[in-house]
């Protein structure tokens, strides 16, 4: 570690000042204006999210909103607008009809979603509750020829806890230090491959608890059982995380209709059903799967390079634009797929031409695990023998955004010491709009992974909290509403100086 540290000292201590040379202020305050006085940040965001609904993966929504991505795009300028294939990634699925209520003992309206990739119920059913209650294949036999025409809900304990913490929050002063503080990771390439994400899906299949769930399921659908209802104590107050409930690759077969439900209901349900009481729900639902085109689909759009020797260098931005099904996936990520747009657009109005080509990239199935973003860059910047390419040397540098709707704070340098050097100097201009800190440290789980994986610089910014883990975060509360605009504006004014800065700069980005 200590090694890591003196080394990077150096590296940037040897970067010629022409490097880390940037935008003059006139520039950057041109940008500002564009941005936090012209903003047309949120009339992006209203498309992506009211207007398209929600983005699953290949769904109607992500259509709606990959179409309406590529237009603004290139009404704002930029060019090479597409919508381009990256590979197969499974069948598309919409809900097409929702209703759940309590029928016995008496008449109450539920909450809940369906989870992802679930089939329907084939019509309006009036079914009873079964409390399970089993820890094994063992127990489980004790369900056998009991379940044709039930609603199965599980026997746990969610009990219901008051929270007295804001649901919102920014990082402090001392947060911050700490990350400014941290020291540089122990430089590590591709820290969550496909490969190790599939072998821990698979040993959570075969482990306890999954692996009753799953057998469950198998005996659900050969008795005939109506759905299975789950929740998590995080469903509370009106808010329900909803995800994936099974496979979705061309040939599997369509899943258990399994129903995330807010744990206040869940609840009503188990101590009324375990008291003896006859409890009944009313459930109709229909789901639909697209199976025709089962390729996924990535927008990319450019504005080209303007200087001979350069133009054919690439810095790119980008943002996750597929959600989850519950909401209309607002912070996650329509606000990091709107700053990007909303930059793109920042940077061709204030007239500036980059020396480097500036290209974005809309990505799709980041929720299925970086499906969209992996398979571009492998697409892009490997060769058949998935070695670097021409168009790898030619890479300067990406940034992205999928931290929800606060504001800009400071990035993430992923141990990459020279270039939170050059990062530090670009900073300097919105210490004032609270953006000041760079941490060695690593953040995982979205994009900018992908390029970091296969030695490509790739950054994502450090994000004010908000309330993303605490409400938003794949509810059915990611909505327009929950988006701040003042943050949304200051994002898409610093992403749209970093690109340019990185479009300018005499040196591609520096690498680990
Ligand atoms: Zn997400």
């Amino acid at each position: 570690m200590k090694n890591l540290v003196i080394k990077g000292f150096i590296l940037a201590a040897v970067i010629p000042f022409s490097a880390m040379a940037q935008l003059d202020p006139a520039t950057i305050q041109k940008i500002r204006i564009e941005g936090l006085e012209k903003s047309q940040v949120m009339d992006i965001a209203f498309n992506l999210t009211d207007k398209s609904g929600n983005r699953l993966a290949n769904s109607e929504g992500y259509a709606r909103a990959a179409a309406y991505a590529k237009d603004v795009l290139t009404k704002n300028g930029a060019v090479n607008a597409t919508i381009e294939p990256w590979g197969e990634f499974g069948k598309g699925w919409d809900l097409e009809k929702m209703y759940f209520a309590m029928t016995a003992p008496y008449y109450k309206p539920l909450l809940a979603w369906p989870k992802s990739w679930t089939a329907g119920t084939n019509g309006l059913k009036n079914a009873a509750v079964i409390v399970v209650n089993a820890k094994d294949s063992i127990t489980l036999q004790a369900y056998k020829g009991q379940l044709k025409g039930k609603i199965i809900i599980l026997d746990q304990d969610n009990t219901y806890k008051q929270s007295f913490k804001a649901d919102a929050e920014r990082y402090t002063d001392e947060a911050l230090a700490a990350m400014e503080a941290a020291a540089a990771p122990a430089i590590s390439r591709t820290p969550d491959t496909a490969q190790q994400r599939r072998m821990r899906e698979m040993q959570a299949q075969r482990s306890g608890p999954q692996r009753v769930m799953n057998l469950l399921k198998a005996m659900a659908i050969e008795e005939g059982a109506v759905a299975m209802l789950t929740t998590a104590t995080r469903n509370h107050d009106g808010t329900i995380f909803a995800q994936g409930g099974g496979a979705y690759k061309g040939t599997d077969p369509a899943n258990f209709l399994d129903l995330a439900m807010s744990v206040e209901d869940y609840n009503t349900f188990l101590r009324l059903a375990k008291s003896g009481t006859t409890v009944k729900a009313d459930l109709d639902v229909k789901t639909k799967f697209h199976t025709k085109d089962l390729q996924g689909y990535n927008v990319i759009a450019e504005i080209p390079g303007t200087d001979p020797l350069l133009k054919d260098e690439v810095v790119m931005i980008g943002a996750h634009l597929d959600s989850w099904q519950s909401g209309t996936g607002a912070t996650d990520n329509a606000s990091g797929s709107a700053v990007m747009i909303e930059a793109m657009r920042i940077i061709k109005a204030a007239g500036i031409s980059p020396k480097r080509t500036i290209r974005i990239g809309l990505w799709s199935a980041e929720e299925e695990g970086l499906l969209g973003s992996r398979a571009y860059v492998k697409n892009t910047f490997m060769d058949a023998n998935n070695q670097p390419n021409a168009a790898h040397q030619k890479f300067s540098t990406y940034f992205n955004i999928d931290n929800g709707t606060g504001k800009i704070r400071g990035i993430y340098a992923q141990g990459n010491t020279a270039a939170a050097a050059i990062f530090k100097t670009w900073l300097a201009h919105f210490n004032d709009l609270g953006a000041k800190t760079v941490t060695l440290s690593n953040t995982g789980s979205t994009d900018h992974i992908a390029f970091d994986g296969v030695g490509l610089p790739g950054f994502q910014f450090i994000q004010d909290p908000i309330e993303y883990s605490t409400r938003t975060h794949h509810s059915n509360m990611d909505v327009y509403d929950h988006l701040m605009q003042d943050d949304l504006k200051q994002i898409a004014t610093i992403v749209a100086t970093f690109t340019l800065n990185a479009a300018q700069q005499t040196n591609l980005m520096p690498r680990k």
